[in-house]
Order: structure tokens, then sequence, then C-alpha cells
């Protein structure tokens, strides 16, 4: 098995009383700042004045000039830890304007995604611990399961080992959010970035999106109710994929039918065959050589011209309106902030 680690290997001590700043308070950064806090380690958030997240910092009980800041380079001052939990496409600027001129001598650059130093667009000085603790969930998820007493697996990979405690350090932020509970595996900041990147345009969502959207309309261009096709293709997915998570997929395959199972048999490898797959290998080939990265900082650049129709387009796709309408039936259905 892959390098891995629990909780016996990891000791809060050696995070104890040193600053550590989260940037951004979005869907990781209030679920990694929160869980921190309640491990009782002091913790600063930075947000942005009016926000989302600035909001939801307040209402979570941080308190503006004690341990919730407004201004990046106030609150990154004399930090031991500062943790990118920015949207991968700002950080680059942030690092710059922000948290170098104020980055303390040998403290730690975090990050949950190894997308800006994979891709050089944040280029850490030497007298730096580079690590990289990217939980394997959503940061609701990190809040709830760690609530819970459980927790989420993580990756965690070393760049730079300045202080030559880096590794100690990325197991106590594990511990620190919970991962450790859950699983810890040892990976590269390559390894992190090309894997998450094809997880999520090939399985996760590129491939899963499209697979229920072609569902959906193949069924209602036959002529059924759209309410049918949203259930069958779309309602369903979870209670399937619940299962295979929780015991792989011959533990679903035995909650099923037979008439289900033999259907996945015979029917799935006509629709995911050799080339589906030669297109997953030139996805990762485009993922491998920064030709993704470079296509998806570009739209940044331009203001997300193809991002933004894209998802209008997906608003104003019938399964998203009856999708609405039927889960109105189902209110513990709610979607939470
Ligand atoms: P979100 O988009 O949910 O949150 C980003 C936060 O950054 C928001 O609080 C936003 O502020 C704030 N922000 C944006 N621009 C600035 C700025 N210029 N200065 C200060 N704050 C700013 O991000 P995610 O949590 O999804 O992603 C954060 C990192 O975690 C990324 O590296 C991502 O790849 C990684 N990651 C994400 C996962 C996920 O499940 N979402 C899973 C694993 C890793 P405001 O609230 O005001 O809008
Ligand atoms: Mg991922």
């Amino acid at each position: 098995m892959a390098k891995h680690y629990s909780e016996k290997n990891a000791d809060l001590k050696f995070l104890k009383g040193k600053k550590i700043v989260i940037l951004g308070y979005g869907s990781q950064g209030h679920g990694q700042a929160l869980n921190l806090r309640d491990s009782g380690l002091n913790v600063t958030v930075s947000v942005r004045k009016g926000g989302r997240g600035y909001n939801l910092a307040l209402k979570h009980g941080w308190q503006e000039g004690k341990n919730l800041f407004t201004n990046n380079k106030e609150a990154v001052k004399g930090a031991d830890w500062v943790h990118f939990l920015l949207p991968d496409e700002t950080q680059k600027e942030v690092w710059e304007n922000d948290v170098l001129p104020n980055f303390k001598k040998g403290a730690v650059m975090g990050f949950s995604h190894g997308f800006n130093i994979r891709y050089n667009q944040i280029v850490p000085p030497k007298e730096a611990d580079v690590i990289l603790v990217a939980p394997k969930g959503p940061g609701h998820l990190v809040r709830r399961t760690y609530e819970e007493g459980k927790g989420t697996p993580a990756l965690v990979a070393i760049e730079q080992n300045y202080s030559k405690k880096a590794l100690q350090l990325a197991l106590a932020y594990c511990k620190g959010i919970g991962a450790t509970r859950a699983g810890v595996i040892e990976t590269t900041f390559s390894e992190e970035t090309e894997t998450d990147n094809f997880g999520e345009q090939c399985v996760l969502c590129g491939g899963v999106v499209d697979l229920i959207k072609a569902g959906f309309e193949t069924l209602v261009e036959a002529g059924y109710q759209p309410e049918i096709a949203y259930f069958e293709c779309l309602h369903e997915l979870k209670l399937i994929t619940d299962l295979i998570q929780e015991g792989g997929i011959s533990w679903m395959n035995y909650s099923i039918s037979d008439t289900a199972e033999y259907g996945e048999y015979s029917r799935g490898p006509r629709l995911v065959n050799e080339k589906t797959k030669e297109e997953m290998r030139k996805i990762l080939g485009e993922i491998r050589s920064g030709q993704f990265a470079k296509e998806y900082l570009l739209e940044n650049k331009v203001g997300r011209p193809v991002f933004n129709s894209s998802r209008k387009n997906l608003e104003n796709h019938p399964i998203e309106k009856v999708g609405a309408e039927l889960r109105a039936m189902m209110p513990w259905l709610k979607k939470k902030e």
C-alpha cells in the first residue's frame, strides 16, 4: 500500500501556538479553519470585506481585528503557516502582492491543490516549507465529518522542506482538520494536481454530468416524461454511488436487482469503451503538458467567456428546470450554505 499515515503518526504539538493563517473562507476555507480552531490551534482567517466568506466568518464567531482580517497583508504578518484557500486562478496575484512582501522567513506555504506550484504560477522562496494538504472531499464535508467525530481523507506532499520538519508539520495540520482520522496518503504536488484534474474532467464532473444529461435527453427525446427521466438518470445516482463508496462496486451490485447487474455487464462497456479511454488519455496528456492549465488561466484573463456561457446554458437545461420542481417536493434536500 502507498505510504500512509493515521492518528498515531500525527502530533498537534508541532503546530501548538503557531500562527496559522487561512486565506479565503469559501468551501475549503471555512471547513479547514473551523476544524483547526476546534482542534485548539491558533487560527486567523483572511477574507474580503463584505463578501460571502466575510459574512459567514462573522456568523461562525471569528472576530474582526483578532482572528478575522479583511486585509491579506495584515493577516499574514508574523504567520508561521499561510494556507491558500483562494480560487486557484487568484492565488498567484495574492501571493505576489500581499503574502510575499510580508512572508516570514522559514514559514510554511500551504496549499490544498498543487496547481499553482505544479504549473509554476507561484515560485516559492528557498526559505519556506511548501506543503500540500488536500482533503479528498468538498469543504462542507470536511467540516461535517469532523463534527461527527469522523474525518475526510487527505493527501500530503512536501515540495520544499526548509525546516526539516515539513512532514511533521503537514501531519499535524492533517490531524487538526480531522484528516488523519480517515487516513492520509503521501503524494507529490505533480501527482495530486494531475490526478485531481483528470478525475474532475473525466469522471467526477466532466464524465458523470454529461452521462446524466445524455441519458435524460435520450429518454425525453423518445417521448418519456422528464420527471421520470430525472429520477432514473439523476436522482438515483447518489444511492448508487453511496453504495459504491461504502463497499465497492460488487457491494453495490449485490444491492441492485440481477436484471440491473446484467444490464451493467452487458451494456456498460458499449458506452465506455476503448474509444472513451483513448479520449481520456488525450485529456490526461493535455493536463500533463500544461495545455489545460494554460487554457484555464487564459480563460480567466479574458473574463471567462466559455466558462460563463457554459454555466448559463446549463442553468437553462430542462434537467435543471424539472429538477428544481421535483426537489421542491423533497424539502429535506434543501441546498445549504
Ligand atoms: P471557493 O471559491 O469556495 O472560496 C474561495 C474564497 O476565496 C472565498 O472566500 C472568496 O471570497 C475568497 N477570495 C477570492 N478571491 C480573493 C482575493 N483576491 N482575496 C481574498 N479572498 C479571495 O474556493 P475553494 O474552497 O473551492 O478552493 C480553495 C482551494 O482549495 C483551491 O486551491 C481548490 O483547488 C482547493 N480544493 C477545493 C476543493 C473543494 O471541494 N472545493 C477540494 C480540494 C481542494 P468571497 O467569499 O468573498 O467570495
Ligand atoms: Mg479532486
